[in-house]
C-alpha cells in the first residue's frame, strides 16, 4: 500500500504527479532478506552488464550461439551443429552442469536432485536416482560447473546440443566424438574468446537495441538517488569502449541535467575483474575517455575519474563511509553478491530479471498454487496416518487370542474379535492408501501444470518442489535484497526500510499441546 493512499485525491494526485510517492507494480516490487535501512545507506555502486544495462535474452543467445559455433566447428567440431535448434527456454539460472556425464541438473537448497537432463532429454527417475542419490555439489568441484549468470545460458544450450550429438551421430567426428567433460571444456572456451576476442561485443555494439533493452526510467531512478544525497559508482568487469557504447545507449541523453552518462557516477571502475576484486590487490589505472592510461597505476581511486582494474579496499578508502552504508546492486550472484558480502562488508541488492516472470505467474495462478499447498499438508497428515496405520497393523498382527484372554476375553471370542478388528484396521489402512494415490495424482498435475508454467523444462528459478532452489537459496542467504531490475527503485522512498519476513525456524512456531 503506498503512503498516499488514504489521502484526499487531489493531494494524492499532486504528489503522484510530481512522481513523489508511485506504487510499484506486484512484479515490480522489491524483496528482503536481510533488513535494511535505506536512510543509512549513503553510496550505491552498480555493476552494469544485466544490472543497468539489460540485454533482450533471446537475441544475445542467439548471437552468442552463432559465434561460439563458428570457434567450435573451426576446432573440428561438424558443420551439422548449425542446425540445431535452440530453444531459449531451455537454460535457466542456477542449474548445475556435470561435465563428466553429460547432464544438466537442477537441485533444491540440500544440493538434492530433483530434475536432470542428459542433453535434453529428461533422465528418467530411477536413472537419476542411481546417478545423484548421493551426490552432493561441492564434493567434487573440477565435475560440475554452476550456471551463475545469465550470460552463460547459451553455454548449457549449446553444450546439450553437443551432447546430443556425441550420443546420437558420432559418426560426425571422424576421429571419434570428444568426451562430455572434453566438450564442455571446449564449448566454454569457445564461449569465453567470443566474450574476449571481440567477436561477440563489436556485433553488439555495432546493433545495441536489438541487444539491450531501453528503460527510460533507468535516468530517473539515478537521479532520485542522487537528489537524495546517495553517491553513485560504477563497478562492472567491461572494458571502457564497451561500457562507453552501451552505457551511452541505455543512460545517456535521457535526462538533461546529466551530459553523459558519466555525470551520474562519481567513481567510474572498468575492467575490475570481480569476484577477484573483492579479494585481490591490483592497482587502478586512470583512462581518458578513450581508454588511453593518465599516469601510474595508483592505490586509491579519486572521484570524477575512471579507472581500469583496482580493488575493493582501494575503493572503499576513497568512498570515505563504513562499509555497511555502502550497497552494492549487482546481477552475478558468485561474481558481485557472494563474493561481495563475504569480502567487503558491503550491503547487497540483487537483480534477478526472472523475478518479473515469476511474480506475473504466482499473481496469475494464486489458486491453483494454494491448491498445491493445501494438497501437500493434506498429503503430509494421510502420510503420518497411514504409517501409524501400518505400525497398528504390524502389532495386530504379533497378537494372539491368547493375549486378549489374559484382558478377559472369553476365548471363545478372543479369535474372531482379533480377526475382525485385524480386518477393520486392514480396511481403513486400503481406504487412506486409495485416497493418498488420488491425492498424489491430482497433486502430480497440479505441479506439472504450474511448473509447466514457470518453465517447461525445469518449473521455477526459484523453487524445487516445496523448497528452495539451489538459487533461490543463495539469494536469501547472501543478497539483502532483490528485485526484478534497477529501476524498480524508482518506487522507493529515500528513507524506506526494508523489513525481512523471516526470522523464523521450524521450532519457534510449534506449539505445546
Ligand atoms: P559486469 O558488468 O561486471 O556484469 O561484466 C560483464 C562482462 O563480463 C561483460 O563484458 C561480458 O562480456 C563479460 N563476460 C561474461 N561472461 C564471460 C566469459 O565467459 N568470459 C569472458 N568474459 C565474460
Ligand atoms: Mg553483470
Amino acid at each position: 500500500m503506498s503512503i498516499a493512499s488514504g489521502l484526499p485525491s487531489p493531494i494524492r494526485r499532486v504528489l503522484q504527479e510530481g512522481e513523489l510517492v508511485l506504487e510499484a507494480p506486484f512484479t515490480r516490487r522489491i524483496f528482503t532478506n536481510r533488513d535494511l535501512a535505506f536512510d543509512q545507506i549513503s553510496v550505491i555502486g552498480f555493476d552494469m552488464d544485466y544490472t543497468l544495462a539489460l540485454y533482450r535474452q533471446d537475441e544475445l543467445e542467439a548471437l552468442s550461439i552463432r559465434c561460439t559455433l563458428d570457434k567450435l566447428i573451426a576446432r573440428g567440431y561438424p558443420e551439422a551443429l548449425r542446425d540445431m535448434q535452440a530453444d531459449p527456454a531451455f537454460a535457466i539460472r542456477g542449474l548445475v552442469v556435470d561435465k563428466t556425464y553429460g547432464n544438466i541438473i537442477k537441485m533444491d537448497r540440500h544440493g538434492y536432485v530433483g530434475r536432470a537432463y542428459h542433453g535434453k532429454n529428461l533422465l528418467p527417475k530411477p536413472t537419476r536416482k542411481a546417478l545423484y542419490r548421493a551426490q552432493r555439489l561441492g564434493t567434487e568441484r573440477e565435475r560440475f560447473a554452476p550456471v551463475d549468470t545469465l550470460f552463460a545460458l547459451p553455454e548449457v544450450t549449446m553444450y546439450a546440443e553437443v551432447v546430443d550429438r556425441i550420443d546420437q551421430r558420432p559418426d560426425l567426428w571422424p576421429s571419434g566424438p570428444p568426451t562430455y567433460a572434453q566438450a564442455w571444456n571446449d564449448v566454454r572456451e569457445c564461449i569465453d574468446q567470443a566474450h574476449q576476442d571481440g567477436s561477440l561485443k563489436d556485433l553488439i555494439q555495432a546493433d545495441l537495441p536489438r541487444y539491450f533493452q531501453l528503460d527510460l526510467e533507468l535516468g530517473p531512478t539515478l537521479h532520485k538517488f542522487r537528489s537524495a544525497g546517495k553517491r553513485l559508482f560504477l563497478l562492472t568487469n567491461s572494458l571502457l569502449p564497451y561500457t562507453e557504447s552501451v552505457l551511452g545507449y541505455v543512460l545517456g541523453g535521457q535526462m538533461s541535467a546529466y551530459a553523459t552518462w558519466r555525470d551520474y557516477f562519481d567513481w567510474i571502475i572498468v575492467g575490475a575483474r570481480k569476484p577477484e576484486f573483492f579479494t585481490g590487490n591490483q592497482p587502478f589505472q586512470e583512462l581518458d575517455a578513450t581508454a588511453n592510461p593518465l599516469g601510474r597505476p595508483i592505490g586509491e581511486p579519486r572521484r570524477g575519474r575512471i579507472y581500469n582494474g583496482g580493488n575493493q579496499l582501494g575503493l572503499q578508502a576513497s568512498l570515505g563511509v563504513h562499509p555497511d552504508e555502502v550497497l552494492y546492486v549487482g546481477d552475478h550472484i558468485y561474481g558481485d553478491i557472494v563474493r561481495s558480502k563475504k569480502s567487503s562488508g558491503w550491503r547487497t541488492a540483487l537483480v534477478v530479471e526472472d523475478l518479473e516472470h515469476e511474480l506475473g505467474i504466482r499473481r496469475d495462478r494464486q489458486i491453483p498454487l494454494k491448491e498445491i499447498e493445501q494438497l501437500s499438508s493434506l498429503r503430509i497428515s494421510l502420510a503420518d496416518e497411514l504409517s501409524a496405520q501400518r505400525y497398528l497393523s504390524r502389532l495386530l498382527a504379533r497378537m494372539t487370542p491368547d493375549d486378549l484372554v489374559r484382558q478377559g476375553v472369553a476365548p471363545e471370542a478372543a479369535e474372531s474379535l482379533l480377526a475382525d478388528t485385524r480386518i477393520q484396521v486392514r480396511r481403513r489402512f486400503d481406504r487412506l492408501r486409495k485416497y493418498e494415490e488420488e491425492m498424489a495424482t491430482t497433486l502430480e498435475r497440479r505441479i506439472a501444470d504450474v511448473d509447466e508454467a514457470f518453465n517447461p523444462y525445469w518449473g521455477s528459478v526459484f523453487a524445487a518442489r516445496r523448497d528452495s532452489s539451489r538459487f533461490g537459496a543463495q539469494v536469501e542467504s547472501y543478497a539483502c535484497i532483490y528485485t526484478s531490475r534497477v529501476t524498480n527503485f524508482r518506487y522507493v522512498s529515500p528513507t524506506r526500510y526494508f523489513h525481512s519476513p523471516h526470522g523464523s525456524m521450524p521450532h519457534w512456531h510449534s506449539s505445546a499441546k
